[in-house]
């Protein structure tokens, strides 16, 4: 198994198992932006997301294989794809704005076009930031032996945003295309996929698992949200990937807090599961590691130990009081506090990939039978 290349081959995955879908909406470049059904038509609905960041394409892959694989009478709902351009990479957001096809062998040809083509906002050391049209551009070389090109710039312009906010006004009501620059990760590459943020018009630079409640969600937000509103899933699932757990694996079960007992099983069944099917725990020091990073401020200092979450297993925590915190909610704390418990997944990129897929597909499986377990 390997991941996807492109967004057109994930359609034709999802045809080839003959599951229906409707198209929610389109993406700023035309995707259609898909919820697959899948399982019965009995009540209440499971509700499964992945891909709202395009690097972390285990997730993606193992919401396709879910179409075959999972078997339950409940009505399942799944949008495999949650930012289809950040799926197709950056030269096709390139070619999308530009007009004409772009290939890019090089951080050297990335620096060349941005400059040529694009309006230059930023330029730091080997970080730039351009606007081509109403799209913005970031490019920055991966750190040997460190950060990818994505995680890095995502720390960066966290702390542009908090130190040098001016520097991102002409990016306000925009979306910034950074490079994947995992060139030792297979399928993510150099250039292979996008990660998409994007610029509130108050200047909150967020990705697309966030923007939830807000009015100016991007239109990939608003399809999830669309999605949960009309189904009101009793069960979510959110599939994750972290470069920083190594091959390590955890998952957390946001509480809606209706049936606690209920959720501490459903937490526990779905780690016996996983624990069976070869998973290794991520530590609690990867597990701040990892929340630290989505809130990037340089105000806050990492927090020595986890807090207002319970370790109930090896791998497994409790999020009692799923909340908005410093980036408002994303698409798992929106769904515990409205509809039921959500499940959200960090499987770690350095593993081999179809040990991740598997891993993520036991995850949703064990969810589903301890949902059919319930009554
Ligand atoms: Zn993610």
């Amino acid at each position: 198994m390997t991941p996807f290349e492109t967004y057109n081959e994930l359609i034709k995955a999802v045809e080839e198992t003959q599951s229906s879908y409707q198209v929610l909406n389109r993406t700023p470049a035309g995707h259609p932006i898909l919820d697959v059904r899948t399982g019965g038509d009995e009540e209440p609905a499971v509700f499964i997301t992945a891909g709202a960041h395009a690097t972390e394409q285990a997730g993606i892959s193992a919401a396709v294989a879910l179409l075959d694989r999972l078997e339950t009478d409940h009505e399942v709902h799944v949008i495999p794809s949650r930012d289809p351009i950040g799926l197709d990479g950056y030269p096709s957001a390139l070619s999308h704005i530009l007009g004409r096809d772009v290939h890019l062998k090089s951080f050297d040809d990335l620096e060349v076009l941005l400059d040529r083509e694009g309006h230059v906002v930023h330029l730091e050391d080997d970080i730039l930031l351009a606007l081509i049209g109403d799209v913005g551009f970031a490019t920055k070389r991966p750190e040997p032996d460190g950060d990818s090109s994505q995680l890095y710039l995502l720390k960066y312009l966290k702390y542009i945003q908090h130190e040098f906010p001016e520097i991102l006004e002409p990016f306000k009501g925009r979306r910034i295309c950074l490079p994947a620059g995992q060139p030792d990760i297979p399928g993510s590459g150099t250039f292979d996929r996008a990660y998409t943020l994007v610029v509130g018009p108050d200047g909150r630079l967020l990705h697309l698992n966030r923007f939830f409640e807000t009015p100016w969600a991007p239109v990939e937000v608003e399809c999830t949200r669309q999605v949960m509103a009309d189904t009101e899933p009793a069960l979510s699932f959110d599939l994750h990937e972290t470069q920083l757990i190594e091959d390590r694996f955890y998952f957390g079960v946001n509480q809606h807090g209706a049936d606690e007992k209920w959720e501490r099983e459903l937490g526990r069944a779905i780690q016996t599961a996983t624990a069976e099917a070869g998973a290794e725990f991520a530590t609690e020091a990867d597990v701040a590691r990892v929340r630290n990073i989505t809130v990037a401020d340089p105000d806050v200092r990492p927090p020595e130990r986890l807090e207002g979450v319970e370790l109930l297993k090896q791998g497994c925590y409790l999020y009692p009081n799923p909340s908005a915190g410093a980036e408002g909610l994303n698409a798992t704390h929106l769904e515990a506090q409205k509809y039921g418990p959500s499940i959200g997944t960090e499987t770690g990129m350095w593993g081999a990939f179809e040990d991740r897929v598997e891993i993520l597909l036991t995850v949703v499986e064990a969810g589903v039978e301890a949902l059919e377990a319930r009554h």
